[in-house]
């Protein structure tokens, strides 16, 4: 039987009602009846990036467009930005950047390691900055970064905070209105339990501004049509209508189970994973690791390396990412992020045990499950 399960950072596991609401039939995108649904649909997403102030833009692209857009909408050629480095995600800001003629100054920190925000405090100072880009999750090292704090910095200076929060979303606390994060950019297929293909970017007031201000000609990542296009129930061209059904049901079910309770949820998960690798003799690989997955650290990694993963997916599909970059063989990420309980981790673990096992690097059969177990039942 070929059964299998994504414990990858994206995409995830989608819940089958939301699957069911994208099968169903088209609609047109002009029509009143997808007005209703994108209407109740932008606000649900308000809802997840809590903030009642901004609008929430629903791009037809995966997250990496909506970076894009948030690149393309909140700089002018030749302005200068502030970009935190710390693995593959913010490198990808770094590159939008350059791509884009923005003088980008690196605020640089090891894979694995968090940004401190004194570092951009001494940036901001120093340099003409309009922009930082940052990350609230960094997926390639499973690490999660204190936005909130970064947010003080940024609003004190009146400098613009743009997160890309496409794994992190919907996972570990993000608050919009409350920390004052200007503009925040996501994707469906993470957390948000949907499958790939929508990007978001949310924009507060001070970003709103800002916006009016831009001097770029980009025709379809251009959010000032967006703008226009949202006061009607409206997206510019075609909307993905199929994809937004099956976004506002999962969106349904995170405002059933309350922001709150899915945020403790996934604090829970990590301890769970946590607790279990650790148990096996394991490393966790981040300085702070983030509550949506968990990044591992293979042993004898010239032994085992990349056949981890391989053989995790096909003798007990289970299907666990891989280290990118240069993490390539080095490390393994579990996803835990959006449709995943208690029992799910349970799982992941018993398979990276018998993994384990089977490669003859140690057998740590049930010591990670059992170790998990207790740490949910809080005993
Ligand atoms: C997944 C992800 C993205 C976007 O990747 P796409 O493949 O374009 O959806 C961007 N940033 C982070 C932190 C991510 O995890």
């Amino acid at each position: 039987m070929d059964k299998k399960q994504l414990f990858t950072p994206g995409p995830t596991e989608v819940p089958q009602e939301t699957l069911l609401e994208s099968a169903k039939p088209v609609i047109h995108h002009r029509k009143q009846v997808f007005k209703e649904l994108f209407r109740e649909t932008t606000e649900n997403l308000k809802y997840v990036f809590a903030s009642e102030k901004s609008d929430v833009h629903i791009l037809s692209s995966t997250g990496t467009g909506a970076m894009e857009a948030a690149v393309l909408n909140f700089t002018s050629p030749g302005d200068s930005a502030a970009v935190i480095v710390s693995g593959k995600f913010g490198e990808r800001w770094r590159d939008l950047c350059k791509s884009f003629d923005v003088n980008a100054e690196i605020i640089e920190y090891e894979w694995g390691d968090y940004c401190k925000p004194d570092d951009v405090r001494k940036v901001i100072k120093e340099k003409n900055i309009k922009a930082v880009f940052a990350t609230l999750v960094e997926t390639s090292t499973g690490t999660v970064n204190p936005i909130r704090e970064l947010a003080e910095v940024t609003s004190q200076a009146g400098v613009l905070l743009v997160v890309d929060a496409v794994s992190g979303l919907g996972c570990d606390r993000l608050e919009m209105d409350k920390w004052d994060v200007d503009v925040v950019v996501s994707g469906s297929q993470k957390a948000l339990m949907t499958p790939p293909g929508l990007g978001f970017v949310c924009v507060n007031s001070k970003a709103k501004d800002a916006l009016q201000e831009n001097k770029r000609k980009n025709y379809y990542w251009n959010l000032k049509k967006s703008q226009k296009s949202l006061g009607k129930m409206q997206t510019p061209y075609t909307s993905p209508v199929n994809l937004i059904k099956g976004l506002n049901n999962s969106l349904k079910m995170i405002i059933s189970e309350g922001m709150e309770a899915v945020w403790g949820r996934h604090q829970k998960l990590s301890g769970g994973a946590q607790a279990g690798i650790e148990e096996m003799g394991l490393e966790i690989f981040s300085k702070s690791p983030a509550a949506g997955l968990t990044a591992v650290k293979i042993p004898s990694p010239d032994k085992i390396g990349e056949s981890f993963t391989k053989h995790c997916e096909k003798k007990y599909g289970v299907v666990l990412a891989g280290g990118q970059a240069h993490l390539k063989g080095k490390i393994f990420r579990i996803a835990h992020m959006g449709y995943y309980d208690e029992m799910d981790v349970v799982k992941s673990l018993a398979a990276i045990e018998a993994t384990l096992n089977d490669l003859g690097e140690r057998n740590v059969l049930g010591c990670g499950v059992k170790a998990a177990l207790e740490k949910f039942s809080g005993r």
